[in-house]
């Protein structure tokens, strides 16, 4: 790591320590899960398209599944996805939450 991301990754935490109780340690170690999460999902979302949106179901394409199709179902503001035996958390949820149209039901 250079000295002047750590200088930023500092400040950063200091930021964040104003808000909650957390060692630099461990500040340190959420912040890389949570870029390896988001280079996971920029992967991810290279290989998922959207192919409609219906109501309460967004049906995704994944082209890492051969080209399958997935079906999230929006519900009480709540993701899941069917396909994935209604996981919560699979790339399908987490590329559904970064649309727009998924945002706006989400917000009404
Ligand atoms: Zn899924």
């Amino acid at each position: 790591m250079s000295g002047e991301s750590l200088r930023q990754l500092e400040q950063k935490h200091e930021t964040e320590k104003q808000k909650r109780a957390i060692s630099f340690a461990a500040f340190i170690s959420e912040s890389a899960l949570m870029e390896l999460e988001r280079r996971d999902m920029l992967t991810a979302a290279q290989f998922i398209s959207v192919v409609g949106f219906n109501e309460d179901i967004l049906t995704l394409k994944d082209e890492r599944k051969g080209g399958r199709f997935f079906e999230v179902q929006i519900r009480n503001k709540k993701l899941r996805c069917i396909t994935d035996k209604n996981s919560s958390d699979c790339a399908h949820v987490g590329f559904a939450l970064a649309l727009p149209e998924v945002r706006k039901v989400l917000s009404r």
